[in-house]
């Protein structure tokens, strides 16, 4: 059976919307990962009615209560009193917790006299399992009563996520005896909805492994999750279905369980001792610096330039005046000297051009903001896409210089690249 949880974060902050609940959202990562159903989200502010009241609905409802927030040592501070009373039971005072306060104060914090009130971190639930804070003061806990699992994470995003990882994943792996394993298959130049049309007929028949399609900035994701004895076994039930998600989507799959499509991308050319160059205008060097981001990219990118102005394509990159005057800035012929201006310049196999309007205006020729053209060339071929793109200036910019990287990775994996 699959547990399901709700996540309680306390703070009038988180409702006044001044602090985002980013660890709601790391929360429900790790229980996604560990198949725990998440049903709910709730906030309550710095209220012990109002949480009180909160618990009690999430009992009614949940078999494991996660709450974020509230066990620090100022007066509002009360999510373990809430938490206690809420299960009857009584708060205790903890020597060897009070000790590690006192040893936190006087180790890391030298110049920093600690207040008596820090000591109220180590009254704890009677009979809990203690999490200990490994970057703050603030102990988390956790205690089994009324046939519930009830954890307390402290507010602090680092101190959260710290806890998520030494604490809790080996407490919610050890109340069940069965491993959850996935994989991650990521897709790029089909969106979310057409990829889930395509799967449509497999998810929906799906039970253990199950399949969910989430999509960022172009690229999807689909994240295949079986649950099994063993990882051998969750393997097992996953092979087939791979192998049919792979042969309905095929080539538009840069990786399994890699980092992005740069990474895919750089791999591609290091294993083929390729080197790129990169002539970008609407994208502002975005391209270069998602390159430049992997590790080990030195070896293929030959260099970067940002060429805004016409000035600066014809100057830098040797746009004939000419092209731009009749074709336009942001027009495929231009993107394609572009590309063959870095390339030749800086002596790279593959050049790469991108000119667009990236918005929100349209430019004096009458573009659309999202209209892009994306050119690779080598000596002897050339290729240009001009994917419309819809969204914001932001969007627009990440999913062109994607389109870069993904005409990259077909050109060297021998597929067709617009
Ligand atoms: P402290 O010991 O720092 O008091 P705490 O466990 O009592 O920790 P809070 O006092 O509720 O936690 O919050 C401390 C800090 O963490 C605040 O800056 C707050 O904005 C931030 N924070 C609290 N809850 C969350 C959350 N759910 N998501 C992101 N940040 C949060
Ligand atoms: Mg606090």
């Amino acid at each position: 059976m699959a547990y399901t949880a709700e996540i309680i974060g306390v703070g009038t902050e988180l409702l006044l919307g001044n602090t985002v609940n980013t660890d709601a959202q790391d929360v429900s990562l790790l229980l996604s990962e560990l198949g725990v159903n998440v049903y709910f989200h709730t906030v309550v502010g710095d209220n012990p009615t109002r949480l009180k009241q909160a618990v009690e609905i999430a009992k009614s409802r949940s078999d494991i209560i996660i709450t974020t927030g509230g066990l620090g040592p100022t007066f509002d501070d009360l999510t373990k009193q809430a938490l206690a009373e809420s299960f009857g039971k009584k708060l205790v005072f903890n020597e060897a917790v009070a000790q590690q306060i006192k040893d936190f104060f006087s180790k890391r914090l030298p110049a920093v006299k600690m207040t008596e009130n820090n000591l109220q971190q180590a009254q704890l639930p009677e009979g809990c399992v203690i999490f200990d804070n490994g970057v703050g003061t603030a102990p988390g806990c956790a205690f089994e009563a009324e046939g519930k699992h009830v954890l307390m994470l402290p507010g602090p995003p680092r101190e959260c996520r710290a806890m998520l990882k030494a604490c809790v994943e080996p407490y919610l792996r050890k109340l069940s005896d069965a491993e959850i394993h996935s994989h991650n298959i990521h897709i790029f130049g089909l969106g979310e909805s057409a990829v889930e049309q395509k799967l449509r007929n497999l998810m929906e028949n799906l039970h253990n492994p199950t399949l969910a399609p989430y999509a960022k900035d172009g690229d999807v994701t689909l994240r295949m999750t079986a649950k099994a004895a063993s990882k051998d076994e969750a393997e097992k039930l996953m092979t087939p279905v791979m192998s049919q998600v792979c042969e309905t989507l095929g080539d538009i799959i840069y990786g399994i369980d890699t980092i992005s499509l740069e990474n895919t991308t750089v791999g591609l050319l290091l294993e083929r001792g390729i080197t790129l160059a990169a002539a970008e205008s609407c994208t502002g060097g975005l391209f270069s610096k998602r390159l430049t981001d992997v590790p080990g990219s030195s070896r293929a990118f030959a260099g970067g330039i940002v060429a805004y102005s016409k000035n600066a394509k014809i100057s830098l990159l040797d746009v004939p005046p000419e092209l731009i005057a009749e074709k336009n800035a942001v027009s495929r012929e231009v993107a394609l000297a572009m590309a063959d201006g870095a390339r030749i310049k800086l002596g790279a196999d593959i050049g790469i051009g991108i000119t667009g309007i990236a918005g929100p205006g349209s430019d004096s020729s009458g573009l659309e903001p999202g209209t892009v053209f994306v050119a690779l060339t080598t000596k002897d071929s050339s290729y240009c896409r001009s994917p419309l793109l819809f969204h914001d200036r932001e969007r627009i910019r990440i999913v062109g210089s994607s389109h870069a990287f993904d005409m990259t990775r077909r050109l060297l994996t021998g597929l067709s690249v617009d």
